[in-house]
Order: C-alpha cells, then structure tokens, then sequence
C-alpha cells in the first residue's frame, strides 16, 4: 500500500514494530536453561520444548524442560535462600525490589516485543499496559517491603513459595506473585506457562543484573505435568500461588489439602458487564470493546457477559456491530491492530468449538464481514445475541474474543442475572446515574467491580475472586497476607492428641485482663433443696435439641449421644445431628441472609446483647464448664468472663472493622469493600467449650456472615446452653445455627455442601485435611487449624485481625470521576 493509496481509502497502513532486538536476544541465550541459584542450568533430563510465535505459527524459541529432579533443585536452593532473605531487613528487600522496578523500565521495550512475540498479544497492549504494570507492581511492593515491620507487626513470611502462573499475561502475572513475595520476606519457585516462557527467562537475567542474592528466584520452564506437579507436592514448598483455570485449581486444592501449605487460587470467570439505559452509549460500545476484545477475550475477567437493558439493546447491539466492523486483527507486532492471535492451536479449536455449540444452541451468531489472516491462530471478534442464560456459551468461560449478549428489565433483574454463575471475578455497571451504579455494586458477587469503566488494574487494589473464581487477593495491602502467617503459629507445639482435652499447660496460660478468684464465699455454692425430700423428684429431663432458624428442633435421626464428664459419668444428652439436618440448618442460615444488609450498629447492639445476657448466667455456664471438663470453678468462671469479652470485642468491631479507600494512579478511586462471605460452616474445639465456640461464632457473624455451628462433640452443652442466650438477644433466627453430632461427619457433610461459603474447621489434622479436599467442589474458602491447637485464651491467638479476615473477602469497587 503507497501512501496515495491510504490518502483514498482512509485506511491505516502497516505500522510494525521491530522484531530484530527481541530476537538476537533469543539467538544469543537459546536454548535457554533452567534459572537455579541466579545461573542458567541444563535440565536434568537434557529436554528441551518449543514455544512458537502464535501470530506466524512459527518456532521462536528454545526453552528448558525441567523434571521433578530440576524442581529438588530449585526448591533446595529457594529453601537455602529462605534461611538469609527472611532475616534481611524490610529497607533491604525494598532496595532490591526498587532495583527490580528501575531495570524493568529500563528493558521496557524489550520486554513488550518478546511478550508480544511469544503470545501473540498486540504490542500496544505490551507497551501501554502489561510493561508499565509490572514496573508499577514492583515499586509499589519495593514500598511495603520498606512498611512490613511497622505495618504488619506480628507477622513472619511463610517460606519457600511454589507461584504458577498462565499465559495470558506472563509478565504481569509473575509480577503479581513476586513482588509480595519478596517484599514479605519469601523466597521463590516459578513456573512460566508452557507457551509463554519467554519474558520470565528475560526478568531471569534482571534478577542477574541487580545482584539479587542467589536463590531467592528461581524459575522452571517445561510442562504442567512435570513442573507444576512436581511443585504442588513438593514437601520443601510452604505456598502455592495459582493463576489459572477453575479446573487446575480444583486439582491443587485437592493436592495440597492437609499438607499445611498456604494457598491462593485465581482462577476464571464469566464476567457480567451490565448496562443501564441512561448509560453514555458511545462509551459503553468503547467499554465493551475493552472489556472483551483486549488481549484478545483472553482476560480472565473479561467482560464477556454483556447483560443489556431491554429499552435501549436495540440500539447498542448496531452501535456495537458497526464498531466491530472497524475492529483490525493482525500480527501483534503491527501497532494498528485491536486483536492480536490466540495463544496456541489448542486454545483456538477450544474457542471454535464453543462458538459452534453456540450455534447449535440456538443463539444467533454475528461476526464482521472480513476476514483474519489465515498464516497464524486467529479468531475474529464475534457476537452472540439471543442468548438464553442456562446455555453453554452463557455460562462457560470462552477465553477467547467472544462476548454473549442478553437482555433485562429491571435493576434487581440485572443483579439476578449477573449473579447467574459460578464465578464471581469481576463486573462491569454502565449508568449515568451513580446512586444506582453504587446500589448495584455492592449486590454482584465479584472481587472487582468496575463503574463506567472495565479492565482497570493497579497494584494499590487488590485482585481476585469470590466463589468458584477462587480466593486471595494480590495487590494491595489486602494482597499481603497471602504471603505471611502470624509469628505465633510457628511456635505453637502441634497437639493431634485424639481427645482433646485441654492441656494444663493451657490452663495455667495468665488470662486476657484480670484473674478472677473465686471461692465458696461468692456464691457458688452447692445447694439442692431436694436432698431434704423425702423421695427425689426425677429430673425435668432437658436434652437440649438443634438450634436451627432460631428453632429449637429434634434431630432427623431421632437419635441422642451422650455426654460425658471426664470421670466417663453420662452428665447429659444432646441430639446426634446428620446431613439432613445440616442441610436443613444450611437452608435456614442462607434464608437469613438479610443480616448482612442490617447496619453494623445493629449488629454490634446484638453482641453486647448477647454479652449481656451470658453475663447475667455466668455462674450457671461456669458450672457447666466443670461439669463437662472437671476443670477448677475459678478457671471455668475465667473462661465465661472470656467469653464475654469477647463478645465485646466483636461488638466493638462490628461497626469498625472498615475498609479502604485505595489511591491507583488515576482520576477516582478504589472502594476496598469489606464484605461478608455468606454462610460459614464451623466446627469447634475441644478445649473450652464455651470460649472456643463465642471465639468462633462472634467474629463470623459480627461481619454479617450467617454460621452453621457444630460445637465440641465432647463438651458441647457449653453452645446448646446458649440457646436461650440467643433468644432472649433479639439475633434474628437462623443468623446462628447449631447442630450437635459427631464432628467428622458433620464436617464433611458442610465441607461437601456446595451452598456453603467457606468452612472454618477446628479439629484434627486428618480432619483438616478432609476438609480442604472436599472444599475444592465449590472453592469454598478454608480455615483449618492442621491439627495445630490454639491458645484460646490469649488475645493473639483466640481474637485477632486473624478472625475478622478469615470472616471477610474484599471487593475493590472502582469509581472514575471527572467529565
Ligand atoms: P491452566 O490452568 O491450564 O494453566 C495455568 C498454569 O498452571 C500453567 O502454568 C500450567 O502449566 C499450570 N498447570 C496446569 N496443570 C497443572 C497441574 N495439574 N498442576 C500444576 N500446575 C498446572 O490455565 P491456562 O489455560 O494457562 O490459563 C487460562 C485460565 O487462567 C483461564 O481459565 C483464566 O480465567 C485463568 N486466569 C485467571 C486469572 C486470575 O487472576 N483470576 C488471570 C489469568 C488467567
Ligand atoms: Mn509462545
């Protein structure tokens, strides 16, 4: 094409990028080796793999193919690394963090030209986005490796971390698992996607070039099956960080459940893109041509579900066409193209495929009239309307430049609808009117929520998934806590004693505030005026049934179990729950799901409430305590007047346990949105009875969370007493449900249950284990104690910032402001 030619048309012509630099790099270090202790290795077995350029089909390079012998390797020198990089002060990491971030910018255009090369994305989107991004990740970390002591005080790193990460943006996901990681103190093994080494092995050489100690980052090229296996199970790795699919994440979880590691999945989505009628139509097309057409659809909260307004879709699905017309895919090199290729040949059947069972379901199909050059792996932007939501292609993740379209009338529909999945990554609400935009935001079950605009990404806000997208967070402060533990935990002896009955060591352990001496002359005496009778009276029997809607309900079973004292003396019974009740207990805690929306003063007011109430039977609930555990009255008096401190305290945090305002470098703001999970599955501890059930129950539903409670099945008249606590507190029924049974079973019964939102196990280790591995159904988050006993007692371990988290997840609600 002359330039004449272009004066006619209007046409854009050709305007490449040069492959020339990024390839004599490729020339001089192929075939790249494995990264191990800052020096290029051979692989162990001597294998190497190709990775193609996508958008030509052809080879680009040689890489590695590490074993699980390289993954020893690498491991061992992380876990060397660890012993040195985890005592460095914070002003040391951030230095090497600061370094990192001024070398990336200084190979910038590098950088962008291999990751463009390797994964067919356009360079635009390398130049402008994925590039700065990464710098903007490091130099933001480099800042709280600088804050960690003062800002995370009582926190330690957890170790050697296993980080796997996809394809779809290389650099940027290895940005978003490294810097937190060092800046924390961690030392790490990562694993590039099998098609998109390459700029990893380039941020290898970085790691060179500013002298980071050997060790502290290593990565492995090579396939899923040898590498990233070999990781998950390592024994040497405290960590998993994943980004990828749902599926991949499923099989983690289950790999590593019980083994102690620290896990965050991020995974896919289906993400809502939500329309109203007052919205600026020309922004919208713009919008949505970011949201599903950037990186070529392959974005993990791509905005693929274009929910419309029924008055105005019309109107925008012609905007939209006629905007698609214009669309350009071509070689990621050429600056005028939106849509670069497809990453590999796999991924593009897979997306060929969906289209096609689009087809067959009914939906009308629409793509431009031009075609995609036919010499690499391309696939033109397509657009499906009359789309039924229980379709496939309704609620399947494409990954690809494939939007569907449905239509709604009103705004709680539109909730509905983009509710309407598994997923809960991101969403995108286009209105004029920013008091329904705001009213909309906090009803969609996603991590990120985007208004008047979509795809917007900063290390200040923190990213990641509710539901079946996964859990974590990376960015933000938030993001920080998937790479520490509290310092406690290391020093905590492992207690897998079967019984569970407290050690003296606990007992002996000084109290939160005050001692509480108790002896005969302060009322708790004995006392029975029957003994004077002349025959006893029975006992009124009371076997306190299930707590279920704010119930008093008999067991499914019809069945009790016995409670017993430590002398083996039966001091009651408690009804033998089993999985229809839970279920039943299940139903009635979502049916109550209405607390999450009542205001945290009022929350807070039924805490004290319940405070309140325990406080005034404190006596009879201490007695209870020794009857069950033959513990001293004194140090039962102690754990009830704990207990009702804690209460307190949740009450206190009830109204201000807030969120934040995060400051990205843009005109708006980031609404860091401390939400409540929904309904959490418990079970509880042996050791005190009461304590350990309030220490548990308070925090969840202080956030708004409704629980399914299953107290200590040896000592659990101390939950089953509070019954009537509960009832005369004004908590509304089902808020807190208790169900009374075997603690294995019940666990497993609420684990497996796909409407419960996360589980807070408290048991043993092999119980632990259970349970992480049946939460991988439905992702559900996890609390598990690994077996590992907790000093209820002691502020830092039975009452922290710990609980609060562990009861909330974080929506990043993103707000532009300007005309
Ligand atoms: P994938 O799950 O197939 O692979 C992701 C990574 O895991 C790769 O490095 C792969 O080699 C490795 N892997 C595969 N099987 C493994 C196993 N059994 N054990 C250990 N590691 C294994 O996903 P993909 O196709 O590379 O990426 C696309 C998916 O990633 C999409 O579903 C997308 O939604 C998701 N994604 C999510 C986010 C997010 O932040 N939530 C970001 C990008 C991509
Ligand atoms: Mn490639």
């Amino acid at each position: 094409m002359n330039v004449m030619d272009i004066f006619e048309t209007m046409d854009y012509g050709p305007a490449p990028e040069s492959p020339n630099l990024a390839q004599a790099w490729i020339a001089e270090h192929q075939p790249f080796g494995l990264f191990i202790n800052n020096r290029w290795t051979a692989p162990a077995n001597g294998q190497y793999i190709e990775s193609i350029n996508p958008a030509t089909s052809k080879p680009l390079a040689r890489v590695a193919a590490a074993t699980s012998a390289d993954v020893d390797a690498a491991v061992a020198a992380a876990r060397a690394a660890f012993e040195m990089w985890s005592k460095t002060a914070g002003h040391t990491r951030a230095r090497y963090l600061y370094a990192i971030a001024r070398h990336i910018q200084k190979h910038a255009r590098l950088l962008a030209v291999l990751e463009s090369l390797d994964n067919g994305k356009s360079i635009r989107e390398t130049r402008d986005i994925d590039i700065p991004l990464v710098a903007r990740h490091f130099y933001y970390h480099a800042g709280w490796a600088q804050l960690m002591a003062s800002e995370l005080p009582g926190y330690e790193p957890v170790g050697v971390v296993g980080q796997i990460i996809p394809w779809n943006f290389p650099l940027l996901m290895l940005a978003w698992k490294i810097a937190p990681a060092l800046a924390m103190g961690n030392t790490v093994v990562l694993k590039p996607a099998r098609y998109t080494p390459l700029t990893a092995l380039k941020f290898a050489e970085i790691m060179q070039e500013v002298g980071l100690p050997p060790g502290v980052v290593n990565i492995l090229t090579g396939e899923a099956s040898q590498v990233g296996e070999a990781l998950v199970r390592h024994p040497g790795v405290n960590k998993i960080a994943f980004t990828g699919s749902t599926e991949v994440g499923r099989n983690i979880r289950r790999a590593t459940a019980g083994s102690g590691k620290k896990l965050s999945l991020e995974l896919g989505g289906k993400s809502p893109f939500i329309v109203f009628d007052d919205a600026d139509l020309d922004s919208v097309v713009e919008g949505i041509v970011d949201a599903i057409w950037f990186n070529q659809g392959q974005v993990c909260c791509a905005g693929s579900r274009l929910l419309v307004q029924e008055n105005i879709a019309d109107r925008l699905i012609h905007k939209l066409r006629e905007r698609m017309e214009k669309l350009r895919v071509g070689d990621s090199l050429d600056k005028a193209i939106d849509i670069g290729a497809i990453v590999s040949p796999g991924q593009l059947k897979e997306i060929q495929r969906l289209v096609q069972t689009g087809v067959d379901e009914g939906a009308e199909m629409w793509q431009p009239s031009w075609a995609c050059p036919t010499d690499g792996y391309f696939f033109p932007p397509t657009l499906f309307t009359n789309v039924s939501p229980a379709t496939t292609i309704a609620q399947v993740e494409i990954f690809g430049p494939v939007l569907v379209a449905m239509t709604f009338r009103t705004p709680s529909e539109a909730v509905a609808l983009a509710n309407n999945t598994r997923y809960g990554l991101a969403a995108s609400v286009w209105s004029d009117n920013i008091n329904l935009a705001l009213d909309v935001a906090p009803k969609l079950k996603a991590g990120s929520v985007w208004v008047n605009c979509t795809n917007l990404f900063d290390a200040s806000s923190g990213f990641g998934g509710y539901r079946e997208s996964g859990f974590g967070r990376e960015g933000g402060k938030e993001g920080l806590y998937e790479y520490v533990h509290p310092a406690w935990g290391n020093h905590t002896a492992v207690d897998t004693s079967a019984n569970g009955h407290v050690t003296a060591q606990f007992l002996e352990l000084p109290l939160t505030d005050g001692d509480h001496d108790l002896d005969d002359d302060n009322g708790y005496n004995e006392a029975t005026p029957y003994d004077k009778l002349a025959a006893p009276l029975p006992t009124i029997d009371r076997t306190p049934k299930l707590f279920i809607g704010g119930k008093q309900a008999r067991p499914d079973s019809g069945y009790s179990r016995f409670v017993y004292d430590p002398a083996q003396q039966v001091i009651g019974e408690v009804g033998e729950g089993n999985r229809k009740d839970i279920r039943n207990a299940v139903e009635s805690a979502h049916a109550a799901s209405g607390w999450a929306a009542n205001s945290t003063h009022n929350r807070a007011q039924i805490l004290f409430y319940i405070a309140e109430n325990l406080a005034i039977r404190a006596e009879e609930f201490a007695r209870r305590i020794v009857e069950q555990t033959g513990r001293e009255m004194a140090d039962a008096a102690s754990e009830v007047e704990a207990s009702i401190s804690r209460l307190f305290s949740y009450a206190a945090w009830a109204d201000k346990y807030e969120g934040t305002v995060h400051r990205p470098p843009l005109r708006g703001v980031t609404l860091a949105m401390k939400e409540p999970i929904g309904v959490i599955g418990i079970t509880c501890p042996d050791e005190y009875p009461l304590l350990g059930f309030i220490s548990l129950a308070a925090p969840a539903i202080a956030m708004g969370n409704t629980v399914v409670v299953v107290p200590s099945p040896q000592s659990p008249l101390s939950a089953t007493d509070c019954y009537q606590v509960f009832e005369t507190s004004d908590l509304p029924g089902g808020v807190v449900n208790i169900v009374t049974g075997d603690r294995e079973m019940l666990a497993q019964v609420l684990a497996d249950h796909d409407d419960v939102d996360a589980m807070w196990y408290f048991g043993t280790a092999e119980g632990s284990q259970r349970v992480e591995f049946a939460s991988a159904g439905n992702m559900k988050r996890t609390w598990v104690d690994s077996g590992r006993a907790r000093n209820w007692l002691d502020a830092a371990q039975g009452e922290s910032a710990e609980f609060l988290r562990e009861a909330t997840q974080i929506k990043n609600i993103w707000v532009p402001y300007g005309e």
